[in-house]
């Protein structure tokens, strides 16, 4: 039952093949035995989860089920906040930290019966694109267990990857949704900035930050995603769009649809990665698409601009961590100044302390304009180039990243290295669209690889029905290797 896709196991619900208890109990020993490999749960509190199963079981005998989702299980990112669960950002200062309040989507899914799978490992506070930085452990990839999840969401990609789980939440800033889907070889969709509530979601950088599903199928996605949208009082920069409705999506059709392509090859590009997006590309021309290429050099600045205005963001937000108000306190002295440095110096790992010594370089006064200022304007020239594409494509196809999952440690001591995996997905964080990560096969080192499908704001329908439309395709297929079988 644990090898089943998300659409499977809702209808196994529905039809009463088995219960919610019974699949609970499957996952969790799924999660007993393969997760000590994997490590993609913090921790998991399986009397908690198998008494949720249990009322979802009774809901349904009696006929008071909360919806068609009752009783299916989700996991949930480190960085969402759960009533009286911990959530650490997989960071020491929040390490005993236990949220007194739910975030929205959480709110929104546990009103649909859905059943919280906590604490899926991240890169602390979302900080990085292989969650090595978590301040707990290294998640690993299924697929070869010497290798890296991707990041930041690498315990959501990874869980799901390794069968522990159908669905679960991540969140992407600058591609930490797409690129652990790609990575792990599952679909993952970054919704467009505001579609979604970011209240209860631990902020990284506020302008880029959005919460958004990952699942082994395309219904997965589409379903979550179409519980967790919608306009939220608590955030004020949601969207009053609709909910998205996963009912009214078909599959598209590639006769005449225009397709952009970025004009050249990527230069950063694996051999493989590449030979798999032209095949792919083929494929889409034979059945009737048309191929367009656009000028996307001004896209060779989205790194610096990104992580110019994350940083920023990041060394406002924080702040709130000083040993006063939230988690770990150092009071060593009296002195408030000594519990602020000996709070954060101890509570902080050094990519989270490099990057607000870097975010706070680029708000001071001296510095601002050069920086920070410059980076803003530059943000509007990508969105702007977006802009000009959607007049000339109906969306966009890109290799999710340029390599496929690297190995533990191969990129750890050279950042700039690290920061390159996110070339393809920082730009959409800037510009604000949504984008989703397809599982386009494996490569010659059977890793999986990712295409990204990028479409224009508040248009996720067209995403989803792409997605439908090259799922099945046997040249897309991913299957787990033996070992983790
Ligand atoms: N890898 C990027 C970073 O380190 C993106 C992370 C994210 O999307 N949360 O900032």
């Amino acid at each position: 039952m644990i090898h089943k896709k998300y659409s499977e196991i809702k209808k196994g619900l529905t039809a009463g093949e088995f219960s919610s208890s019974e699949l609970c109990k499957a996952y969790l020993d799924r999660i007993a035995g393969t997760d000590p490999k994997v490590q993609a749960f913090l921790a998991i509190d399986k009397e908690k989860i198998l008494k949720s199963a249990k009322e979802s079981d009774e809901r349904r005998k009696s006929g008071k089920s909360l919806s068609e989702f009752d009783g299916i299980p989700i996991g949930i990112k480190d960085n969402i906040c759960i009533a009286g669960t911990k959530t650490t950002c997989a960071s020491k200062i929040l390490e005993n930290f236990s949220s007194p309040y739910n975030a929205t989507v959480i709110e929104k899914l546990l009103s649909k019966g859905f059943l919280l799978f906590p604490r899926l490992n991240m890169d602390e506070f979302a900080m990085g694109s292989s969650t090595e930085n978590s301040a707990f452990q290294v998640t690993k990839n299924p697929f070869d267990l010497s290798r890296i999840p991707g990041g930041s969401s690498g315990g959501s990609a990874a869980a799901i990857a390794a069968s522990m789980l159908p669905v679960a939440l991540g969140s992407d800033t600058g591609g930490s949704i797409r690129q652990p889907a790609s990575m792990c070889g599952v679909w993952g969709l970054k919704p467009t900035y505001g579609r979604v509530s970011r209240y209860g979601l631990v902020a990284y950088a506020s302008s880029l930050d959005q919460i958004g599903p990952l699942s082994n199928d395309v219904s997965g996605i589409a379903e979550v995603f179409s519980v967790i949208s919608g306009k939220d009082i608590n955030d004020s920069t949601s969207s009053a769009t609709p909910s998205f409705d996963f009912n009214s999506v078909g599959k598209s059709s590639l006769k005449n649809c225009r397709i952009g392509i970025m004009a050249g090859e990527g230069a950063s590009w694996e051999e493989d990665v590449r030979n798999k997006f032209q095949d792919t590309i083929s494929i889409l021309r034979d059945k009737g698409a048309q191929i367009i290429e656009l000028d996307f050099s001004i896209h060779a600045y989205s790194i610096p601009i990104y992580y110019v205005i994350a940083t920023a963001e990041c060394s406002s937000n924080l702040s709130r961590f000083d040993g006063i108000r939230y988690g770990l306190r150092v009071a060593t002295s009296k002195k408030l100044d000594d519990i602020y440095l000996n709070s954060r110096s101890q509570g902080f790992g050094n990519e989270v302390k490099k990057r607000i010594l870097l975010g706070t370089f680029s708000l001071s006064s001296g510095y601002y304009d050069a920086y920070y200022g410059k980076a803003l304007e530059a943000r509007i020239l990508i969105k702007k180039s977006y802009d000009d594409y959607f007049k000339k494509v109906d969306f966009i196809l890109q290799p999710t990243s340029p390599t496929t999952a690297f190995r533990i440690g191969e990129k750890t001591k050279d950042p700039i290295q690290m920061y390159k995996a996110d070339i393809m997905t920082t730009s959409v964080n800037l510009a604000g669209l949504p984008a989703i990560s397809i599982p386009m096969g494996l490569d010659s080192k059977g890793l999986p690889v990712g295409l990204q499908v990028t479409a224009p704001h508040f248009r996720e329908e067209i995403l989803v029905s792409f997605a439908k439309e090259l799922e099945g395709w046997k040249e897309m297929n991913v299957s787990l290797p033996e070992q983790i079988k």
